[in-house]
């Protein structure tokens, strides 16, 4: 019989991880601690990134075995709001992002992947948790400390698909506002980097900048609040126990995207058991310098004031918007010598691994 590998957590992370083990013969049982998957979204849209590598996210998930049957649509653009400046409209020949539903809903992501994994036979344990384990372990559990706050509605609307997001620490401090509408549903949110206990304050002026700006009719809405959490640790393997996802602390640092991080390191968990290859060396390959370019963007995103946003709106605008993304997402040599500025300024984020982390206790 093949050897069972024990995987925390259906989220997206994890449940790559369950459909590249099962494609190779492997024996995936994942432990939920919810009833579903995808229980801590709410049926809102989310944005898979498509500008940091030059081949488009649904090739690569095609590549690593991951099939579209949930909703992914192209977004080619889209609308900049920065402070006292019109809006910027942005555009891309290739599709700058990829729509996404997230949650314990027909056609979301979570959905998706679920359905891949149960037909290739994966177990999955709903209302369950990994108590002592012999054998692969692989964790996948989220975040577990909040380093980002988002408030935000879904909503049913007449209004045509659009993304649009804004700069201003007026709505979103160091952070940023976004608007997503496809075939009549509705998302809206505050992602917050500061004052997270005036979430609702920031989330209502986002509706009320939103209601003014767009042409908006919202009808059936429904709240969430939800957060993230990144850092960069020396080693991802504890106890014997593959990290990825978020609990890994994979994460773009600027914009707390997530997705494609926890579906790539998930392959790379299964990759390195199925070849017997290092696991570190994998995710320091190709993620680390990724993470690292993302945490220098933060560090200049915080120093930019609303001159800094309406510079940066007007960059993204001129020209190639995904070019643009590609550009400042991939690492280069003269943005790399920020790097210990950065480390400094984040120290807690780049701790080696210790007993005293929470999320270890977790499992
Ligand atoms: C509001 C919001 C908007 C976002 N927007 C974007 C976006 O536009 N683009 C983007 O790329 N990313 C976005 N993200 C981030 C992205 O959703 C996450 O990074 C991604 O879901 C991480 O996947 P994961 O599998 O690592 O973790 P999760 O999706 O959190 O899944 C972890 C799973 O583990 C389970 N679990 C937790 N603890 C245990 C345990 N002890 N035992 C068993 N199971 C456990 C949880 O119930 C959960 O199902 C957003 C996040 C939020 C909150």
């Amino acid at each position: 019989m093949s050897e069972v590998v024990s995987i925390v957590g259906a989220g997206p992370a994890g449940l790559t991880a369950a459909i590249v083990l099962a494609k190779h013969g492997y024996k995936a049982r994942v432990y939920e601690i919810s009833p579903d998957v995808g229980h801590r979204m709410k049926g809102d849209f989310q944005g898979l990134e498509n500008w940091s590598s030059g081949e488009n996210i649904t090739a690569l998930l095609k590549d690593i075995g991951i099939d579209i049957n949930f909703l992914c649509v192209p977004y080619y653009g889209g609308t900049i709001y920065a402070p006292e400046i019109s809006p910027m409209e942005i555009k891309s020949d290739r599709p700058i992002f990829f729509l996404v539903k997230r949650g314990a809903v027909a056609g979301s992501l979570d959905a998706g992947l679920k359905e891949q994994a149960l037909l290739l036979g994966v177990e999955i344990l709903f209302n369950s948790h990994l108590g002592a384990a012999e054998g692969k372990v692989i964790v996948g559990t989220g975040p577990k400390r909040a380093d980002i706050i988002a408030i935000g509605i879904t909503f049913d609307t007449q209004a045509k698909d659009r993304a649009a997001v804004v700069f201003n620490d007026m709505v979103a401090p160091k952070g940023y506002a976004y608007l997503l509408v496809n075939e009549g549903r509705g998302t809206m949110a505050t992602v917050l980097y500061r004052d997270y206990r005036n979430g609702e304050k920031y989330f209502e002026r986002t509706l009320k900048f939103f209601k003014k700006n767009v042409e908006l009719n919202i009808e059936n809405e429904k709240r969430f609040g939800n957060y993230g959490n990144f850092f960069i640790r020396d080693t991802q393997i504890y106890h014997k126990k593959i990290y990825i996802g978020e609990s890994a602390g994979f994460q773009d640092c600027l914009w707390g995207l997530g997705m494609r991080y926890a579906i790539v390191s998930g392959y790379m968990a299964a990759m390195s058991i199925i070849t017997g290859s290092d696991y570190d060396a994998l995710w320091k390959k190709e993620l680390k310098p990724m993470l690292e370019t993302s945490l220098i963007n933060r560090y200049l995103y915080e120093k930019l004031g609303h001159t800094g946003y309406r510079y940066m709106a007007k960059k993204f605008a001129e020209g190639d918007s995904c070019g643009f993304l590609k550009r400042n997402y991939n690492r280069s040599f003269f943005k790399h010598l920020l790097l210990p500025l950065a480390k400094r300024k984040y120290e807690r984020k780049f701790i080696v691994f210790s007993e005293e982390l929470n999320f270890i206790k977790t499992v």
